[in-house]
């Protein structure tokens, strides 16, 4: 069979451990096999990273910009642990965070189903896709303990030296906690765009939850921005037949776990933390979980939302089996490749990418899978494949399904 031709390069980032050693597997089996593709490579590998001084993450950031879709493997944020292990010169910071910053971008995690792995949540038949803002909130607040009795202001001191702006938060008659947070309107817009981009990239219904009856200036705002940007594109939402809907978040909770999904829940920083966990953990396994990170003037990365799968990667080093569960970047490789095809214009690409997703559910349904997903299958498969093994099965449909 003719390989099928790729037009514009896909930007490949390597990483560590376990999932890098099913990188290679699946570039070797599934992808390069079956398609004549320009892979702009750069190793993220921490012991990579660190050779360049971190350099190559930001050049890997800078060509999905200049190429517009990115693939990515799972990498090691190095802590003082990894520090010793790995010899790194320091803790360099997170890729993933480095990469957002510089794309500007949001994650949108979005799970896997299969018809024989039943969710936690009767109701969930589609996908729900999480969209979590990934700036400020609680996580660039100021925190103070009050250990005394006194006043707590919020004080705004604007730059050009007109009058300060003023609330007091609190008379304390005794010890207490005081907590201030930001965000800003720059980011919230970039937020809403990203979302609206991949709802209509997935066409799938858009909801924005938040609490703006309690916050009526802080969380409104995340809601009159959301509002503003669903009525600058609200010609191609209609178009692409896409529904916005504002929710409470106490709403939004209560109605999740009534709907059959298929649809792009975003939620402010702390929200999207906790609701992404109760999400992926309601669909089943870690190994099914991905994710993509949509940049506000339309640039994607994929990767599977899981790490570098650490304990494995020590059992597959002393020589012994491994079932590490390989979908999810098996379906990072999928996403960038129907994103390329769809971008180019070239539809052979994205039937491709759509092909190798129906090799690995049909293996899934036929209770060809890793250990992981046994405890959730119903019926329970007879047994379980190895890492290898597994990949092996796919690529062995793949090509049956080609010929
Ligand atoms: P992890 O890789 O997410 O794995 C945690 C546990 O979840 C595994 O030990 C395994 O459970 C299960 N699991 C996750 N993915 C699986 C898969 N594909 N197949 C089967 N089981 C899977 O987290 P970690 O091992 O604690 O972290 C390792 C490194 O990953 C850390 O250095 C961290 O910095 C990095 N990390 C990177 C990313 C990223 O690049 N996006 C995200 C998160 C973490 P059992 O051991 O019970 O089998
Ligand atoms: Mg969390």
């Amino acid at each position: 069979m003719a390989k099928i031709k790729v037009k514009t390069p896909v930007v490949e980032m390597d990483g560590d451990e376990m999932t890098r050693i099913i990188w290679a597997m699946i570039k070797d089996k599934l992808i390069l096999p079956h398609l004549d593709i320009d892979l702009k490579y750069y190793d993220l590998g921490v012991e990579y990273r660190d050779r360049t001084d971190d350099r190559v993450t930001v050049d890997a950031a800078n060509a999905i910009k200049q190429y517009g879709v990115g693939v990515k493997c799972a990498t090691i944020t190095p802590d003082a642990e990894r520090v010793t292990e790995y010899r790194l010169k320091r803790a360099w910071p997170s890729p993933n965070g480095q990469i957002r910053g510089i794309l500007d971008g949001t994650v949108f995690r979005k799970p896997i189903v299969a018809k024989n792995i039943t969710p936690a949540v009767r109701s969930w038949k589609k996908p729900i896709t999480v969209g979590r803002h990934a700036y400020g909130d609680l996580y660039k607040s100021m925190e103070l303990v009050a250990d005394r009795p006194g006043r707590a202001d919020l004080v705004f001191s604007p730059d050009d030296g007109s009058a300060e702006l003023r609330a007091t938060i609190k008379e304390f008659n005794g010890p207490g906690v005081i907590m201030g947070m930001h965000n800003t309107d720059k980011s919230i817009h970039s937020f809403a765009r990203s979302c609206i981009k991949y709802a209509i990239s997935e066409k799938i219904d858009l909801w924005f939850a938040c609490k703006d009856t309690i916050s009526k200036k802080y969380h409104a705002r995340f809601k009159d921005i959301f509002n503003e940007e669903v009525l600058k594109h609200k010609d191609r939402l209609d178009q692409s037949g896409i529904n916005y809907r504002f929710l409470l978040i106490d709403d939004a909770v209560a109605q999740i776990m009534k709907h059959e999904g298929g649809i792009l829940w975003a939620m402010r920083n702390y929200d999207g933390d906790v609701f992404s966990d109760m999400i992926a953990a309601g669909f089943g396994s870690l190994g099914m979980m991905t994710s993509v990170l949509v940049s506000p003037d339309g640039h994607y990365e994929y990767e599977a939302a899981h790490g570098t799968v650490r304990r494995h990667y020590y059992q597959h080093l002393k020589g012994e089996k491994t079932s590490t569960n390989s979908v999810a970047s098996i379906f990072a490789w999928t996403g960038a490749l129907k994103k390329r095809g769809e971008l180019d214009g070239t539809p052979e690409v994205t039937r491709f990418g759509e092909r190798l997703e129906e090799a690995v559910l049909g293996c899934i349904e036929d209770g060809v899978v890793t250990k992981d997903l046994v405890p959730l299958m119903t019926p329970a498969p007879k047994g379980y494949e190895t890492t290898e093994a597994f990949i092996d099965k796919v690529a062995g449909r793949l090509t049956a399904v080609a010929n």
